[in-house]
Protein backbone atom coordinates (compact mmCIF):
# COMPACT_ATOMS: atom_id res chain seq x y z
CA UNK A 1 0.00 0.00 0.00
CA UNK A 2 1.28 3.49 -0.65
CA UNK A 3 0.01 5.11 2.21
CA UNK A 4 -1.45 8.74 2.71
CA UNK A 5 -0.84 8.71 6.61
CA UNK A 6 2.27 6.42 8.48
CA UNK A 7 1.26 5.88 11.83
CA UNK A 8 3.95 5.25 14.59
CA UNK A 9 3.00 3.46 17.39
CA UNK A 10 -0.03 1.20 17.39
CA UNK A 11 -0.46 2.16 21.27
CA UNK A 12 -4.35 3.56 22.12
CA UNK A 13 -3.29 6.88 20.46
CA UNK A 14 -2.04 5.62 17.00
CA UNK A 15 -4.74 2.89 16.37
CA UNK A 16 -7.48 5.59 17.54
CA UNK A 17 -5.66 8.09 15.14
CA UNK A 18 -5.34 5.20 12.41
CA UNK A 19 -9.43 4.33 13.02
CA UNK A 20 -10.52 8.23 13.23
CA UNK A 21 -7.97 9.02 9.86
CA UNK A 22 -9.35 5.96 8.01
CA UNK A 23 -12.98 6.83 8.52
CA UNK A 24 -12.06 9.51 5.97
CA UNK A 25 -11.30 7.49 3.26
CA UNK A 26 -7.23 7.62 3.94
CA UNK A 27 -4.99 5.04 3.19
CA UNK A 28 -3.50 4.71 6.79
CA UNK A 29 -0.47 2.13 7.32
CA UNK A 30 0.28 1.75 11.27
CA UNK A 31 3.97 0.33 11.99
CA UNK A 32 4.95 -0.72 15.60
CA UNK A 33 8.41 -2.12 16.50
CA UNK A 34 6.69 -5.00 18.77
CA UNK A 35 6.16 -8.00 16.85
CA UNK A 36 3.23 -8.71 19.02
CA UNK A 37 1.66 -6.10 21.14
CA UNK A 38 2.74 -6.35 25.07
CA UNK A 39 0.58 -6.38 28.03
CA UNK A 40 1.00 -3.54 30.55
CA UNK A 41 -0.16 -2.15 33.28
CA UNK A 42 -1.62 1.01 32.41
CA UNK A 43 -4.27 2.96 30.68
CA UNK A 44 -7.07 0.81 32.68
CA UNK A 45 -9.20 3.74 33.73
CA UNK A 46 -11.37 4.94 31.13
CA UNK A 47 -13.01 8.14 31.71
CA UNK A 48 -16.32 8.95 30.63
CA UNK A 49 -15.25 10.85 27.34
CA UNK A 50 -13.83 7.68 26.40
CA UNK A 51 -16.67 6.01 26.73
CA UNK A 52 -18.37 8.36 24.51
CA UNK A 53 -15.64 8.39 21.79
CA UNK A 54 -15.75 4.61 21.91
CA UNK A 55 -19.40 4.67 21.46
CA UNK A 56 -19.11 7.30 18.92
CA UNK A 57 -16.80 4.21 17.03
CA UNK A 58 -18.89 1.61 17.72
CA UNK A 59 -16.44 -0.62 19.56
CA UNK A 60 -17.89 0.09 23.14
CA UNK A 61 -19.98 -3.16 23.28
CA UNK A 62 -16.54 -5.24 22.05
CA UNK A 63 -14.81 -3.49 25.16
CA UNK A 64 -17.72 -4.29 27.48
CA UNK A 65 -17.60 -7.86 26.48
CA UNK A 66 -13.90 -8.06 27.27
CA UNK A 67 -15.71 -8.10 30.72
CA UNK A 68 -14.33 -4.46 31.09
CA UNK A 69 -15.95 -3.22 34.93
CA UNK A 70 -18.45 0.06 35.15
CA UNK A 71 -17.66 2.13 37.96
CA UNK A 72 -19.96 5.04 38.89
CA UNK A 73 -17.71 6.91 41.59
CA UNK A 74 -13.98 8.09 42.52
CA UNK A 75 -13.23 8.34 45.77
CA UNK A 76 -10.19 9.92 48.12
CA UNK A 77 -10.51 7.94 51.61
CA UNK A 78 -8.24 7.87 55.11
CA UNK A 79 -6.76 4.81 55.69
CA UNK A 80 -9.47 3.05 57.46
CA UNK A 81 -12.04 3.75 54.34
CA UNK A 82 -13.32 6.79 55.42
CA UNK A 83 -14.61 9.20 53.17
CA UNK A 84 -13.03 12.25 52.28
CA UNK A 85 -13.87 13.26 48.97
CA UNK A 86 -16.19 11.82 46.68
CA UNK A 87 -17.07 11.84 42.99
CA UNK A 88 -20.35 10.84 42.19
CA UNK A 89 -20.64 10.47 38.41
CA UNK A 90 -23.98 9.72 38.49
CA UNK A 91 -24.52 13.43 38.82
CA UNK A 92 -22.83 14.30 35.82
CA UNK A 93 -24.71 16.16 32.67
CA UNK A 94 -24.70 14.18 29.33
CA UNK A 95 -25.28 10.52 28.42
CA UNK A 96 -22.04 8.99 29.89
CA UNK A 97 -21.78 8.71 33.61
CA UNK A 98 -19.50 6.04 34.29
CA UNK A 99 -15.70 4.54 34.08
CA UNK A 100 -14.85 1.82 32.31
CA UNK A 101 -11.81 -0.06 34.01
CA UNK A 102 -10.75 -2.49 31.27
CA UNK A 103 -7.35 -3.99 30.49
CA UNK A 104 -5.15 -2.27 28.06
CA UNK A 105 -4.30 -5.33 25.90
CA UNK A 106 -8.30 -4.99 25.42
CA UNK A 107 -8.70 -1.80 24.36
CA UNK A 108 -5.76 -1.92 21.79
CA UNK A 109 -7.58 -4.97 20.89
CA UNK A 110 -10.95 -3.35 20.12
CA UNK A 111 -9.36 -0.24 18.84
CA UNK A 112 -7.70 -2.72 16.25
CA UNK A 113 -10.31 -4.89 15.55
CA UNK A 114 -12.95 -2.25 14.70
CA UNK A 115 -10.24 -0.80 11.68
CA UNK A 116 -11.59 0.82 8.71
CA UNK A 117 -10.79 -1.40 5.64
CA UNK A 118 -8.04 1.53 4.43
CA UNK A 119 -6.22 0.92 7.34
CA UNK A 120 -3.53 -1.39 7.70
CA UNK A 121 -1.52 -2.65 10.69
CA UNK A 122 2.21 -4.09 10.42
CA UNK A 123 3.74 -5.14 13.52
CA UNK A 124 7.77 -5.69 14.19
CA UNK A 125 8.42 -2.77 12.16
CA UNK A 126 10.53 -0.07 13.76
CA UNK A 127 10.90 3.46 12.27
CA UNK A 128 14.24 4.74 12.43
CA UNK A 129 13.49 8.49 11.69
CA UNK A 130 11.57 10.79 9.22
CA UNK A 131 12.20 12.18 5.31
CA UNK A 132 12.05 15.30 4.93
CA UNK A 133 11.36 17.93 1.97
CA UNK A 134 14.13 20.38 1.23
CA UNK A 135 12.30 23.04 3.01
CA UNK A 136 12.21 20.85 6.07
CA UNK A 137 8.92 19.42 5.96
CA UNK A 138 8.38 15.83 7.02
CA UNK A 139 7.24 13.62 3.80
CA UNK A 140 7.41 10.24 5.33
CA UNK A 141 9.62 7.79 7.81
CA UNK A 142 12.16 5.36 7.51
CA UNK A 143 11.72 1.84 8.36
CA UNK A 144 13.82 -1.06 9.91
CA UNK A 145 11.98 -4.49 9.42
CA UNK A 146 12.54 -8.21 8.19
CA UNK A 147 14.05 -7.12 4.82
CA UNK A 148 16.71 -4.33 6.29
CA UNK A 149 15.82 -0.82 5.75
CA UNK A 150 13.13 1.07 3.71
CA UNK A 151 11.66 4.71 3.23
CA UNK A 152 7.74 5.79 3.23
CA UNK A 153 6.67 8.43 1.83
CA UNK A 154 2.75 9.84 3.31
CA UNK A 155 1.56 13.18 3.05
CA UNK A 156 1.23 13.00 6.99
CA UNK A 157 3.23 11.80 9.97
CA UNK A 158 1.64 10.15 13.03
CA UNK A 159 3.94 10.10 15.85
CA UNK A 160 2.23 8.04 18.31
CA UNK A 161 5.13 6.31 19.25
CA UNK A 162 4.63 7.09 23.13
CA UNK A 163 6.72 8.95 25.80
CA UNK A 164 10.15 7.88 24.68
CA UNK A 165 9.09 9.25 21.06
CA UNK A 166 12.34 8.89 19.27
CA UNK A 167 10.37 10.68 15.90
CA UNK A 168 9.28 13.66 18.55
CA UNK A 169 13.38 13.63 18.37
CA UNK A 170 13.58 13.31 15.38
CA UNK A 171 11.00 15.94 14.39
CA UNK A 172 13.07 18.47 16.85
CA UNK A 173 10.18 19.39 18.92
CA UNK A 174 11.70 19.98 22.08
CA UNK A 175 9.95 18.49 25.62
CA UNK A 176 9.89 19.31 28.94
CA UNK A 177 9.53 16.03 31.09
CA UNK A 178 9.67 16.34 34.92
CA UNK A 179 9.90 13.06 36.89
CA UNK A 180 7.99 13.37 40.26
CA UNK A 181 9.48 12.79 43.59
CA UNK A 182 7.98 9.17 43.86
CA UNK A 183 7.32 6.08 41.86
CA UNK A 184 4.14 3.79 41.75
CA UNK A 185 4.60 0.28 42.45
CA UNK A 186 1.76 -1.82 40.64
CA UNK A 187 0.00 -5.06 41.47
CA UNK A 188 -2.29 -7.36 39.11
CA UNK A 189 -3.97 -9.13 42.28
CA UNK A 190 -5.98 -11.89 41.33
CA UNK A 191 -9.28 -13.34 42.73
CA UNK A 192 -9.91 -10.11 44.74
CA UNK A 193 -13.27 -8.95 43.70
CA UNK A 194 -13.28 -5.43 44.90
CA UNK A 195 -15.84 -2.56 44.94
CA UNK A 196 -17.07 -0.71 42.06
CA UNK A 197 -15.19 2.31 42.70
CA UNK A 198 -11.86 3.72 41.71
CA UNK A 199 -10.62 4.29 45.27
CA UNK A 200 -7.45 6.51 45.95
CA UNK A 201 -6.29 6.35 49.83
CA UNK A 202 -4.86 9.01 50.93
CA UNK A 203 -2.08 7.48 53.53
CA UNK A 204 1.09 8.64 55.26
CA UNK A 205 3.02 7.21 52.60
CA UNK A 206 0.68 8.99 49.84
CA UNK A 207 -1.12 7.22 47.14
CA UNK A 208 -2.62 3.32 47.40
CA UNK A 209 -5.17 3.21 44.69
CA UNK A 210 -7.06 0.51 44.34
CA UNK A 211 -9.77 0.03 41.55
CA UNK A 212 -11.83 -3.62 40.04
CA UNK A 213 -10.80 -5.38 36.77
CA UNK A 214 -12.34 -7.57 34.47
CA UNK A 215 -11.98 -11.54 35.61
CA UNK A 216 -12.33 -10.66 39.50
CA UNK A 217 -8.89 -9.09 39.18
CA UNK A 218 -8.54 -5.61 41.07
CA UNK A 219 -5.41 -3.34 40.05
CA UNK A 220 -3.37 -1.53 43.51
CA UNK A 221 -0.81 1.09 43.20
CA UNK A 222 1.33 1.89 45.97
CA UNK A 223 3.60 4.87 45.95
CA UNK A 224 6.99 4.26 46.59
CA UNK A 225 10.25 6.45 47.14
CA UNK A 226 12.97 5.41 44.80
CA UNK A 227 14.65 3.21 46.95
CA UNK A 228 12.23 1.09 48.56
CA UNK A 229 12.24 -1.48 45.88
CA UNK A 230 15.94 -1.24 45.61
CA UNK A 231 18.27 -4.49 46.11
CA UNK A 232 16.67 -7.65 48.15
CA UNK A 233 13.67 -5.94 49.56
CA UNK A 234 11.76 -7.96 52.23
CA UNK A 235 8.47 -8.53 50.33
CA UNK A 236 6.77 -9.68 52.91
CA UNK A 237 7.45 -7.50 55.42
CA UNK A 238 7.12 -4.63 52.66
CA UNK A 239 3.58 -5.56 52.37
CA UNK A 240 3.01 -6.18 56.43
CA UNK A 241 3.84 -2.58 56.82
CA UNK A 242 1.29 -1.80 53.86
CA UNK A 243 -1.38 -3.59 55.42
CA UNK A 244 -0.45 -1.85 58.98
CA UNK A 245 -0.66 0.93 56.97
CA UNK A 246 -3.86 0.75 55.18
CA UNK A 247 -6.19 -0.89 57.25
CA UNK A 248 -9.27 -0.38 54.44
CA UNK A 249 -6.98 -3.14 52.12
CA UNK A 250 -6.85 -6.01 54.71
CA UNK A 251 -9.89 -7.60 53.12
CA UNK A 252 -7.37 -8.69 50.18
CA UNK A 253 -3.87 -9.01 51.97
CA UNK A 254 -3.75 -12.39 51.29
CA UNK A 255 -4.55 -11.80 47.82
CA UNK A 256 -2.16 -9.11 48.06
CA UNK A 257 0.37 -11.30 49.53
CA UNK A 258 -0.11 -13.41 46.17
CA UNK A 259 0.61 -10.95 43.60
CA UNK A 260 4.05 -9.76 45.54
CA UNK A 261 6.44 -11.59 42.58
CA UNK A 262 4.25 -9.94 39.54
CA UNK A 263 5.04 -6.47 40.72
CA UNK A 264 5.72 -3.67 37.95
CA UNK A 265 7.87 -1.07 39.36
CA UNK A 266 7.17 2.55 37.56
CA UNK A 267 8.82 6.03 37.65
CA UNK A 268 6.37 8.41 37.13
CA UNK A 269 6.39 11.88 34.85
CA UNK A 270 4.94 14.24 33.96
CA UNK A 271 5.58 16.07 29.98
CA UNK A 272 4.65 18.53 27.68
CA UNK A 273 6.25 18.94 24.25
CA UNK A 274 6.15 22.88 22.81
CA UNK A 275 4.47 21.94 20.08
CA UNK A 276 1.56 19.19 19.39
CA UNK A 277 2.47 19.52 15.17
CA UNK A 278 5.19 20.28 12.54
CA UNK A 279 4.98 20.54 9.02
CA UNK A 280 3.84 17.01 7.69
CA UNK A 281 3.95 16.17 11.57
CA UNK A 282 1.36 15.44 13.94
CA UNK A 283 2.38 14.13 17.96
CA UNK A 284 -1.03 12.67 19.56
CA UNK A 285 -0.41 10.81 22.93
CA UNK A 286 2.16 9.82 25.30
CA UNK A 287 4.90 11.10 22.45
CA UNK A 288 2.82 14.47 23.31
CA UNK A 289 1.59 14.70 26.55
CA UNK A 290 1.83 12.88 29.97
CA UNK A 291 0.44 13.37 33.25
CA UNK A 292 0.62 11.84 36.71
CA UNK A 293 -1.33 8.21 35.99
CA UNK A 294 -3.70 8.31 39.33
CA UNK A 295 -5.43 11.26 37.19
CA UNK A 296 -6.07 8.47 34.55
CA UNK A 297 -6.49 11.26 31.47
CA UNK A 298 -4.15 9.83 29.14
CA UNK A 299 -6.20 7.97 27.28
CA UNK A 300 -8.98 10.21 27.08
CA UNK A 301 -6.27 12.99 26.15
CA UNK A 302 -5.09 10.15 23.45
CA UNK A 303 -8.09 9.44 21.95
CA UNK A 304 -9.42 13.65 22.18
CA UNK A 305 -6.04 14.10 20.26
CA UNK A 306 -7.28 11.93 17.30
CA UNK A 307 -10.88 12.63 17.32
CA UNK A 308 -9.30 16.25 16.88
CA UNK A 309 -6.70 15.62 13.81
CA UNK A 310 -9.52 13.64 12.27
CA UNK A 311 -11.85 16.57 12.74
CA UNK A 312 -8.95 19.10 11.44
CA UNK A 313 -8.18 17.09 8.15
CA UNK A 314 -11.94 16.59 7.22
CA UNK A 315 -12.57 20.68 7.76
CA UNK A 316 -9.98 21.09 4.94
CA UNK A 317 -11.70 18.27 3.02
CA UNK A 318 -10.05 15.10 3.86
CA UNK A 319 -7.28 15.44 1.37
CA UNK A 320 -4.00 14.11 1.92
CA UNK A 321 -2.52 17.41 -0.09
CA UNK A 322 0.43 18.65 1.90
CA UNK A 323 -1.12 22.39 1.97
CA UNK A 324 -4.44 21.21 3.36
CA UNK A 325 -2.55 18.76 5.78
CA UNK A 326 -0.48 21.49 7.22
CA UNK A 327 -3.40 24.02 7.59
CA UNK A 328 -4.85 21.19 9.21
CA UNK A 329 -2.35 20.66 11.68
CA UNK A 330 -2.03 24.35 12.64
CA UNK A 331 -5.70 23.72 13.68
CA UNK A 332 -5.28 20.64 15.60
CA UNK A 333 -2.36 22.15 17.09
CA UNK A 334 -4.83 25.32 17.98
CA UNK A 335 -7.65 23.20 19.14
CA UNK A 336 -5.95 20.84 21.53
CA UNK A 337 -3.43 23.50 23.04
CA UNK A 338 -5.79 24.74 25.82
CA UNK A 339 -7.44 21.44 26.59
CA UNK A 340 -4.07 19.40 27.18
CA UNK A 341 -2.65 22.66 28.87
CA UNK A 342 -6.00 22.56 30.96
CA UNK A 343 -5.94 18.15 31.58
CA UNK A 344 -2.08 19.35 32.88
CA UNK A 345 -3.11 21.22 35.77
CA UNK A 346 -6.01 19.61 36.98
CA UNK A 347 -4.17 16.38 37.00
CA UNK A 348 -1.03 17.74 38.70
CA UNK A 349 -3.32 19.66 41.42
CA UNK A 350 -5.38 16.08 41.80
CA UNK A 351 -2.28 14.30 42.49
CA UNK A 352 -0.59 16.39 44.68
CA UNK A 353 -3.88 16.64 46.85
CA UNK A 354 -2.74 12.92 47.90
CA UNK A 355 0.90 12.39 47.21
CA UNK A 356 2.07 15.06 48.82
CA UNK A 357 3.54 13.85 52.21
CA UNK A 358 4.78 16.67 54.17
CA UNK A 359 5.47 20.03 54.54
CA UNK A 360 3.17 23.09 52.93
CA UNK A 361 2.19 20.76 49.80
CA UNK A 362 0.52 18.36 51.83
CA UNK A 363 -1.16 21.30 54.53
CA UNK A 364 -2.25 22.95 50.62
CA UNK A 365 -3.31 19.26 49.42
CA UNK A 366 -5.69 18.57 52.82
CA UNK A 367 -6.96 22.01 52.98
CA UNK A 368 -7.82 22.03 48.95
CA UNK A 369 -9.40 18.57 49.31
CA UNK A 370 -11.50 19.16 52.34
CA UNK A 371 -13.07 22.57 51.02
CA UNK A 372 -13.79 20.56 47.75
CA UNK A 373 -15.54 17.75 49.37
CA UNK A 374 -17.52 20.86 51.38
CA UNK A 375 -18.55 22.34 48.20
CA UNK A 376 -20.98 20.70 45.87
CA UNK A 377 -20.21 22.76 43.00
CA UNK A 378 -16.52 22.39 43.19
CA UNK A 379 -17.46 19.09 43.52
CA UNK A 380 -19.26 18.80 39.71
CA UNK A 381 -16.42 20.91 38.11
CA UNK A 382 -14.06 18.64 39.11
CA UNK A 383 -16.18 15.40 38.65
CA UNK A 384 -16.50 17.21 35.02
CA UNK A 385 -12.96 17.92 34.82
CA UNK A 386 -12.09 14.32 35.37
CA UNK A 387 -14.04 12.75 33.59
CA UNK A 388 -13.71 15.11 30.55
CA UNK A 389 -17.12 15.34 30.02
CA UNK A 390 -17.95 18.92 30.94
CA UNK A 391 -14.57 20.61 30.74
CA UNK A 392 -15.04 24.14 32.75
CA UNK A 393 -11.33 25.11 33.98
CA UNK A 394 -11.76 26.67 37.40
CA UNK A 395 -11.22 30.24 38.02
CA UNK A 396 -9.15 32.52 40.51
CA UNK A 397 -11.77 33.05 42.65
CA UNK A 398 -12.95 28.74 42.61
CA UNK A 399 -8.82 28.52 43.43
CA UNK A 400 -9.22 30.93 46.56
CA UNK A 401 -11.99 28.87 47.55
CA UNK A 402 -10.17 25.78 47.56
CA UNK A 403 -7.91 27.31 49.88
CA UNK A 404 -9.98 28.72 52.00
CA UNK A 405 -8.43 32.01 50.97
CA UNK A 406 -12.71 32.95 50.33
CA UNK A 407 -15.58 31.93 51.87
CA UNK A 408 -18.58 30.42 49.67
CA UNK A 409 -21.74 31.10 51.16
CA UNK A 410 -23.22 28.19 49.24
CA UNK A 411 -20.62 25.72 50.53
CA UNK A 412 -20.97 23.78 53.70
CA UNK A 413 -18.31 23.67 56.86
CA UNK A 414 -15.34 22.04 56.06
CA UNK A 415 -15.31 19.22 58.64
CA UNK A 416 -12.32 18.80 60.72
CA UNK A 417 -9.09 17.01 59.45
CA UNK A 418 -9.39 13.85 61.23
CA UNK A 419 -6.18 12.17 61.99
CA UNK A 420 -5.73 8.48 60.24
CA UNK A 421 -4.67 5.95 61.86
CA UNK A 422 -1.21 5.55 60.20
CA UNK A 423 -0.79 9.50 60.76
CA UNK A 424 -1.42 9.34 64.32
CA UNK A 425 1.39 6.62 64.74
C1 LIG B 1 1.39 3.37 35.18
C2 LIG B 1 0.46 4.09 34.25
C3 LIG B 1 -0.90 4.00 34.47
C4 LIG B 1 -1.78 4.69 33.62
N1 LIG B 1 -3.11 4.58 33.89
C5 LIG B 1 -3.97 5.23 33.09
C6 LIG B 1 -5.37 5.13 33.30
O1 LIG B 1 -5.82 4.44 34.21
N2 LIG B 1 -6.20 5.80 32.47
C7 LIG B 1 -5.72 6.56 31.44
O2 LIG B 1 -6.52 7.15 30.73
N3 LIG B 1 -4.41 6.67 31.20
C8 LIG B 1 -3.52 6.02 31.99
N4 LIG B 1 -2.21 6.11 31.73
C9 LIG B 1 -1.76 6.81 30.55
C10 LIG B 1 -2.03 5.95 29.31
O3 LIG B 1 -1.58 4.64 29.52
C11 LIG B 1 -1.36 6.57 28.10
O4 LIG B 1 -1.79 7.89 27.96
C12 LIG B 1 -1.67 5.82 26.84
O5 LIG B 1 -1.27 4.48 26.97
C13 LIG B 1 -0.91 6.49 25.71
O6 LIG B 1 -0.97 5.68 24.58
P1 LIG B 1 0.04 5.93 23.41
O7 LIG B 1 -0.55 5.22 22.24
O8 LIG B 1 0.36 7.35 23.27
O9 LIG B 1 1.41 5.23 23.87
P2 LIG B 1 1.80 3.71 24.07
O10 LIG B 1 0.67 2.88 24.57
O11 LIG B 1 3.06 3.74 24.87
O12 LIG B 1 2.12 3.17 22.61
C14 LIG B 1 3.28 3.57 21.91
C15 LIG B 1 3.56 2.51 20.85
O13 LIG B 1 4.59 3.01 20.01
C16 LIG B 1 5.43 1.92 19.67
N5 LIG B 1 6.74 2.49 19.26
C17 LIG B 1 7.61 3.19 20.02
N6 LIG B 1 8.69 3.54 19.29
C18 LIG B 1 8.48 3.05 18.04
C19 LIG B 1 9.24 3.09 16.84
N7 LIG B 1 10.44 3.68 16.79
N8 LIG B 1 8.74 2.47 15.74
C20 LIG B 1 7.52 1.87 15.78
N9 LIG B 1 6.78 1.80 16.92
C21 LIG B 1 7.25 2.39 18.00
C22 LIG B 1 5.50 1.08 20.94
O14 LIG B 1 5.86 -0.25 20.64
C23 LIG B 1 4.07 1.19 21.45
O15 LIG B 1 3.25 0.12 21.01
C24 LIG B 1 -1.29 5.45 32.56
C25 LIG B 1 0.07 5.54 32.32
C26 LIG B 1 0.95 4.85 33.15
C27 LIG B 1 2.43 4.95 32.90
Amino acid sequence: MSPDVVVVGAGAGGLASARALGALGLRVLVLDRQRTPASIAKGEILQPETVRILDSWGVLDALRATGARPVGRLAIRDPDGGPLLCLDYADLPGAYREILCADYGDLRGVLADGLPATVEVRWGRRVTGTLRADDGRVTGVRVAGDGGEQDVPAALVVAADGMSSPLRRAAGVTVERREYPHGLVAFDVAEADVADEVTAYRTGRGLCLVYPLPGGRCRLYVQVTGDEFRGRADLGAWCDRLLADVPAVRPIGAAIRASLHRRQLLAVYRLRTDRLAVPGLALVGEAAHAVHPMAAQGVNSSLGDAETLAASLAAEGGTPAPASVDRALRAFEAARRPRLDHVATVSHNASRMITSVSGLPKLLGVRMMRRTAANPRLLGLTAGNLSGTDVRPLSLVDRLYQLGLLTDRHARVPSPPAPSRSERS
